[in-house]
């Protein structure tokens, strides 16, 4: 039977098939090990795999004696939160994000709540390898507390971080997409508390997914059509585990998933704090401009939620986040936390006497070609130089894979962390001019691959 991927963003398989109980025990006797029988918070999603797990999971970390602090089903930005508030030494989140129904995957935290770092996952993997294990005598074995409030906490976190009484003054009718995920417990409660009308779609936390739970655009037809049909203000659409956020304008256009950063940076440089603003280099130059505009730097970190947190801590920034709709407000914490996006984007709305759907107007505003090319060895140093130098572009980047910038476009090349691919992402001020620009890098490795 095959394994389980083992990536940056955690241990995912398809259940039954490459991610097994016995797996997922394994891996929290690692865990359990190498935070020493600490405290750990544990959390999940919908997904009907997730009570298996999380009996695996236990399991694993009660018997290297650690204290597990059960929240039930959360998203992963309450998780992390809770980390905080309980000082734990570290989290296990059992989700698959924004995968089908039939993935799960088991993601570890730090003690600041901030997902391991490669070096923090390769000590995990070391342990997991050795299988050298921590084992807890009888009355050393750890037990467990629930705490059912983490939701209630995260709410009241938010709710002091922007202007409620403004919010509320709107009367806002927003329709949100919870695909019968984490989102259930949270996102309709907090925006009746921020005074919404709301129509909530796919809310029955069933896990099983009335639509492919990626929030990007083509996914989200029926949110649309509901908030079209109904002439709401806006509508939300999240990913299982609610650390990413999608965006309907009214009238029904899905913005695409890159707006939402766009649209936070915005409001924050705009209304809230001027600072720098870190993303990953995937990530639409739109965010540049907008930082242009206000006088503030830009730090490009490669792909992945760890490495743009870390940045933004390090550099003191205002905002951040990755263009898949991961938006991180570090004064509620260093983390992707799309109900503290959906929070913001409200309050910017409130902030106008206009539509969203024409506030966007006034953005930058690209488009994105996403590509793959299937490769059957891990690339080599050489290919990143070769396709260098095929190129006169403006600025090389070359921290993760190698990216191509000129004035108004820019095409990034980079190895799967997770799938023997390669992933080709270009922008350009138009769609046709960035699938072009794909095509030709992808067309140029096959040649240089020999595929
Ligand atoms: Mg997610």
């Amino acid at each position: 039977m095959s394994k389980p991927i083992v990536s940056v963003s955690g241990i995912r398989g398809v259940i039954g098939e490459t991610l097994l109980p016995e797996e997922a025990l394994r891996w929290s006797l690692a865990y359990g090990t190498m935070v020493d029988g600490g405290t750990v918070v544990l959390g999940r999603d919908t997904r009907l795999s997730g009570e298996m797990l999380r009996g695996a999971v236990l399991a694993g970390l009660l018997s290297t004696g650690c204290k597990v602090i059960d929240l039930g089903i959360v998203p992963t930005p309450t998780l992390q939160l809770a980390v905080q508030h309980w000082q734990a030494d570290g989290a296990v989140c059992i989700t698959a994000s924004h995968n089908p129904a039939e993935w799960n995957a088991l993601k570890f935290f730090d003690s600041s709540g901030m997902y391991l770092d490669a070096e923090g996952l390769r000590k995990l993997k070391g342990i997991y390898e050795a299988g050298e294990f921590k084992r807890a005598r009888w009355k050393e074995v750890g037990q467990i507390q629930h705490d059912g409030t983490a939701i209630d906490r995260h709410i009241e976190r938010i709710l002091t971080c922007v202007d409620v009484e403004r919010i509320r003054s709107k009367k806002f009718k927003v329709v949100i997409d919870c695909v019968n995920g984490a989102a259930c417990f949270i996102s309709p409660r907090l925006l009746e508390r921020l005074g919404c009308e709301v129509i909530a779609l796919f809310e029955k936390p069933t896990g099983i997914f009335q639509r492919n739970p990626e929030p990007i655009a083509e996914n989200l037809t029926e949110l649309c059509r509901v908030v079209k049909e109904n002439g709401a203000d806006v509508g939300f659409a999240h990913d299982a585990d609610v650390d990413r956020l999608a965006i309907v304008a009214d009238g029904g256009e899905a913005l695409g998933e890159e707006m939402t950063l766009v649209i936070a940076v915005y409001h924050v440089l705009a209304h809230k704090e001027r600072g720098a603003v870190v993303t990953n280099l995937s990530t639409t130059m739109a965010v540049d401009e907008v930082a242009k505009h206000f006088g503030v730097e830009v730090y490009r970190t490669p792909v992945g939620d760890i490495n743009v947190s870390k940045r933004l801590k390090e550099v003191g920034g205002a905002i951040g986040g990755e263009g898949n709709g991961g938006v991180i407000y570090p004064k509620i914490q260093y983390a992707r936390d799309a109900i503290a996006a959906l929070a913001l984007v409200l309050e910017f709305m409130a902030m106008h006497n206009e539509p969203l759907s024409e506030l966007v107007k006034r953005m930058p505003r690209y488009h994105m070609a996403k590509k793959r090319l299937a490769i059957s060895k891990t690339p080599t140093p050489e290919l990143f130089e070769r396709i260098k130098q095929r190129y006169t572009a403006e600025e090389i980047i070359e921290e993760d894979g190698v990216k191509l910038k000129w004035d108004d476009h820019w095409v990034h090349v980079r190895p799967s962390g997770t799938e023997p691919i390669l992933r080709v992402i270009a922008e350009a001020k138009t769609l046709e001019q960035a699938e072009k620009l794909c095509d030709e890098v992808i067309n140029d490795m096959k040649r240089l691959l020999e595929l």
